[in-house]
């Protein structure tokens, strides 16, 4: 009846006329519309379509005609809502947004979104339907593919060992891990939707490396926080580091860290994703390997390997400075009969007591006491003349003296040390051992002249009488 008046060119009246271009009007916007119109008879039974292409249904519009919406194969819908749908129409009501899915051209699932209003005709008496139809696959398609890739991204950060957790581009956490509660003491209850990730890690506010990332910062920006960061060279974006945290895990952890951004398919920044490795027992195992590495087992103190390098840097850097550096090679005095009064034991007892006042004597940061070998030590006096020396060297022999260990076999039954000093300026043409083979030979000197003393090289010696040397005191 509509398509007569709509395609009739002959104008009857005047209001007949006007009726059909209002018609006209409506099919336009109809077959514009991404929506398509549809009408159905008192027994819900689809009549007549306006709008309707296969484009927008995806669905032969013929497999509507004469048929009601759930004589169809509906799907993605529930038993009850579908029972809910059917008995708002028993009831001739309205309804909005009723979603559902049906299979279209070749199988393929469409998803549609129908709303629709019931029809009575003048005498009030119930005719039918009226309403409108979207096809809404690709929105759903596409809510469906976030969905599943918020699923992914949940199932990678909640199945991954690895303290993980992620924030959006407002700074918010969306994800913390089993793992990282565990690290940090703190649940994704706490977590989740907080904006103040920096609370679980530092005392004051300021910004994680995973807020640093969304924000965009540059080297110099991250450098304010984190003193010693690399760009990650495994992956894009991201930057790593390593920081103690004190108020973590009671007595404090190391803590390794990796921030990498997070984009979207058009390469917008969405957030950043942080994993964190507790490294407190490598550190704690690197910190004892390096003590042993440079420590000596029996004193403590420094051992033979830590004091050339020692003396090899101090060596460059007086030169560089044009200061003097100042050597004491220690001896005890006949040790050996020490050893064969009061057995071995009580001889490793005495070199760790004398190691003990050495470090009290010399304590000047840059100075350096070392275990030479045997019952041999050596003391290393940066920026330190002769003189400064001889106090040194002084001051350890009287606080061996005032300890007064007996020793059967040494010089007033006591026992005691013999030193060589000797000071040197560096000289680009000299090395570090012209100054060891100078203090040896004044140890050497020491002894013959009747050990428990202290003797100054000859060159030192020499130099410091001609006043050249004697510049600085040492206190
Ligand atoms: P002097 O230096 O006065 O000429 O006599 P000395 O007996 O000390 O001389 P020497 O260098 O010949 O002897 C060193 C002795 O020190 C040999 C060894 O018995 C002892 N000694 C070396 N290292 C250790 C050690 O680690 N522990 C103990 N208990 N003794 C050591
Ligand atoms: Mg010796
Ligand atoms: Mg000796």
């Amino acid at each position: 009846m509509v398509n007569s008046v709509a395609h009739s060119t002959e104008p009857v009246v005047g209001s007949a006329t006007a009726i059909a271009s209002e018609i006209r009007a409506l099919r336009d916007f109809a077959e514009l519309s991404a929506d398509w119109f549809w009408e159905q008879d008192a027994e819900f039974r689809f009549t007549r379509f306006f709008g309707l292409a296969t484009e927008k249904l995806r669905r032969a519009e013929s497999e509507f005609f004469g048929k009601r919406r759930w004589d169809m194969p509906i799907r993605g819908i529930s038993a009850e809502q579908l029972a809910a749908h059917i008995a708002t129409y028993e009831r001739h009501e309205p309804f909005r947004n009723f979603d559902y899915e049906v299979p279209g051209e070749g199988g393929i699932l469409q998803y549609y979104s129908v709303s629709g209003t019931p029809v009575f005709n003048e005498q009030g008496v119930f005719v039918g339907y009226h309403g409108v139809g979207r096809n809404i696959t690709e929105l759903r398609l596409a809510e469906l593919a976030i969905k599943e890739s918020e699923r992914q991204l949940s199932q990678i950060v909640d199945g991954s060992p690895i303290p993980t957790f992620v924030i959006d581009a407002e700074h918010r956490v969306t994800h913390w891990n089993r793992a990282c509660e565990q690290l940090t003491g703190l649940s994704a209850n706490e977590m989740l939707g907080q904006s103040d990730v920096w609370r679980s890690f530092y005392p004051a506010a300021r910004p994680a490396m995973a807020d640093l990332v969304v924000a965009g910062a540059m080297d110099d920006a991250i450098a304010e926080h984190y003193q010693k960061f690399s760009h990650s060279a495994l992956i894009a974006g991201a930057v790593e580091a390593e920081d103690f945290f004190p108020q973590m895990g009671g007595e404090g952890r190391w803590l390794h860290f990796t921030a990498a951004p997070l984009k979207d398919s058009a390469g917008n920044l969405t957030g950043a994703i942080e994993t964190l490795q507790d490294i407190t027992a490598q550190r704690r195992a690197q910190t004892a390997l390096e003590q042993l590495a440079t420590r000596d087992g029996l004193t403590g103190i420094a051992n033979r390997r830590t004091y050339d390098e020692k003396l090899g840097n101090e060596w460059k850097r007086q030169l560089r400075d044009s200061r003097t550096l100042s050597l004491l090679m220690i001896d005890v005095d006949h040790f050996k009969l020490f050893n064969d009064a009061y057995g071995h034991q009580a001889g490793d007892n005495c070199l760790q007591q004398i190691a003990r006042v050495l470090e009290q004597v010399v304590f000047r940061p840059g100075d350096l006491v070392a275990r030479y070998g045997g019952e041999e030590f050596v003391v290393i006096l940066t920026a330190t003349h002769a003189q400064g020396a001889s106090i040194v060297a002084q001051r350890i022999l009287d606080r061996i003296a005032e300890l007064a260990m007996p020793h059967s076999g040494g010089e007033g039954g006591r026992v005691t040390l013999s030193i060589g000093v000797a000071t040197s300026l560096p000289q680009p043409d000299s090395e570090p051992e012209s100054l060891v083979a100078a203090a040896d030979a004044a140890l050497y000197r020491a002894k013959h002249a009747g050990r428990n003393r202290f003797v100054l090289d000859q060159a030192t010696e020499a130099a410091q009488q001609a006043g050249t040397a004697a510049t600085e005191t040492r206190l």
